[in-house]
């Protein structure tokens, strides 16, 4: 039986002597190079709700006592819990799932990472409005935290009903009658999946949150054994843009969350972990109407041989005089079709339902049986951008390597 122990891998990656994969790399191998990874790198992308932000605003318009209510492009946020009074700053918590109208606190935290002004609005204990515009740049310390992330496992969902439904579940009206499938997950490169007994992820663990450094704090709420979640906090001055932002859905705007986690191959049990595969991972097909399961499928057919992004055939493009796709992009990222924004694009795949001539995927489907009949059911939305995922485990691989980011063995054990 192999063991390795963190000091061991610690000294081999000062070294440069470790061998470090990606959870993708580290299936794909043979069992003899299996047998030789020190640390997986494992990846996830998708819409988290359970998210806030706690920022320092700086006001710089008018002096004012303290800020008894706030709001940022709209967006309602809660100055406080620190009183704040007569320093001309406003500390404030703005919740992931906030939003103004189709503008969430997910689309307002990626543009003040790219130096969009924050219109900033409070009114003062004393009675004072305010009004200004804030730059991200001045903000002394702006924090990203979870209260629920990185779920081992997620869900597909479809809906069985005679009528369309609005959910946070799809980026338009869920039709009806099976007609499409959506779901979330990562499958066999998301981080708990490959540390499922949480042996190496504790308090402490040092992760990318956004392709910032960040630590792991514990376990969120509705955090189970079965299925267990994780919090954390970074810093969002460090975060990429291209790794957050906000996603559309028919229920208005959710954020969007993702996390790069490091795994030592401390034993034989942890190697067989990371050898798991999307086939051999589960999820529920949920009824989106009620949430109760109707079927059980696996990732193999939602991951496997399908495409993780869209192609682009432009020249297909008949310019329609209202492009469905600029208006239904969950991500915004079609603002003159057919032309990708690929830094802001989720690569759910949407526009090769809505369009299928000018943008091609397969988005696979799944064959399930469901009552004694047998349907098939296409994936129209991908709720999980496994192709950022991976390019996460593929940064915090070379990371590892160049010792920019350095391993940390968790100070306590997660109770999930
Ligand atoms: S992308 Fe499709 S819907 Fe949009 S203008 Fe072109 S053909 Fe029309
Ligand atoms: S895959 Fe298409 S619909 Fe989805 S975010 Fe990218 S451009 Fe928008």
């Amino acid at each position: 039986m192999t063991i390795r122990t963190y000091s061991e891998i610690k000294r081999k990656l000062s070294a440069g002597e470790a061998v470090v994969m990606t959870a993708q790399e580290i299936k794909n191998c043979t069992e003899k190079e299996a047998a030789e990874a020190d640390v997986v790198t494992t990846g996830t992308r998708g819409v988290m709700s359970g998210t806030y932000g706690v920022f320092t605003i700086p006001i710089k318009s008018s002096k004012f006592s303290k800020a008894t209510s706030l709001s940022l492009n709209g967006i309602c946020a809660y100055p406080g819990p620190c009183p704040n009074e007569n320093l001309n700053l406003i500390e404030a918590v703005v919740f992931g799932t906030a939003s103004a109208g189709n503008y969430g606190a997910g689309m307002l935290f990626r543009d003040m990472l790219e130096n969009e002004p924050v219109h900033v609005e409070a009114v003062s204990k004393d009675g004072k409005q305010i009004s200004e515009e804030v730059f991200f740049e001045d903000m002394p310390y702006a924090k990203l935290m979870s209260t629920r992330n990185a779920f081992r496992n997620y869900s597909a969902m479809t809906n069985p009903l005679d009528h369309a439904l609005t959910t946070i579940f799809h980026a338009l009206d869920f039709p009806s009658n099976y007609k499409e499938l959506t779901f979330s997950g990562c499958g066999s490169i998301n981080p708990i999946q490959n540390d499922p007994s949480l042996e190496t992820i504790g308090i402490g663990t040092k992760v990318l949150m956004n392709g910032a450094e960040g630590f792991v704090t514990g376990t969120g709420t509705r955090s189970t054994a079965q299925s267990p979640n994780l919090t954390a906090c970074a810093d969002m001055k460090e975060m990429n843009p291209d790794y957050m932002g906000g996603f559309m859905t028919s229920e208005g705007p959710e954020c969007i969350v993702s996390w790069g986690v490091p795994i030592p191959i401390l034993n034989d049990s942890l190697l067989k972990d990371v050898r798991i595969l999307d086939e051999q991972i589960q999820l529920p097909l949920l009824d989106v109407s009620v949430r109760k399961p109707i079927a059980y499928i696996d990732y193999g057919k939602l991951w496997n041989e399908v495409s993780l992004s869209v192609k682009v055939h432009a020249d297909k493009c008949r310019k329609c005089e209202l492009c469905r796709v600029v208006n239904s992009c969950p991500m915004s990222a079609v603002s003159d079709a057919p032309d990708i924004n690929r830094h802001r694009c989720f690569n759910c795949g949407l526009c090769s339902t809505i369009c299928p001539d000018v943008f091609s995927a397969d988005l696979g489907s799944v064959d399930v049986n469901i009552d004694g009949i047998m349907r098939n059911i296409p994936v129209a939305c991908r709720q999980s951008d496994r192709a950022r995922a991976l390019k996460i485990s593929r940064e915090l691989k070379s990371r590892l390597l160049d010792k920019t980011f350095v391993l940390t063995e968790p100070v306590e054990k997660l109770r999930p």
